[in-house]
């Protein structure tokens, strides 16, 4: 399956909630948000929905064939979705501009000191 995001991101993130931690089996999940409307999926992914921390429901997808995390939506914000950034053709221009729940972050995890922190979502 393939993505095109028509647009630059809203922003770029690293999230140390639990759910994130889970659901890519790291220490946290790094991503892109970036409007709905502005993005064209060609295949269809599985989809799941979770309990976030935050107590709202989000609908992770995955790839079908590979099992590689790619979107999550939540209900808070339905027209935005965040791309998990591995999945991107060129993921070594990924730069994350804040770090969320930071409350539930591992402590061996070293935060940058560049880029501002939040104990939940901003
Ligand atoms: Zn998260």
């Amino acid at each position: 399956m393939r993505y095109i995001c028509a647009r630059a991101p809203v922003a770029t993130l690293n999230c140390h909630c639990l759910d994130c931690q889970r659901s890519s089996g790291a220490p946290f999940a790094s991503g892109l948000l970036v409007r709905v409307s502005e993005m064209t999926i060609s295949g269809t992914p599985k989809t799941y929905s979770v309990r976030a921390s935050s107590g709202r429901l989000a609908t992770r997808s995955f790839c079908s064939a590979c099992g590689s995390p790619l979107f999550t939506r939540g209900e808070t914000a339905p027209e935005v979705m965040s791309i998990r950034f591995p999945t991107l053709d060129n993921p070594s221009g990924f730069e994350p501009m804040l770090d969320i729940w930071t409350s539930s972050a591992q402590p061996w995890v070293c935060l940058s000191q560049a880029i501002p922190h939040y104990p939940q979502s901003p």
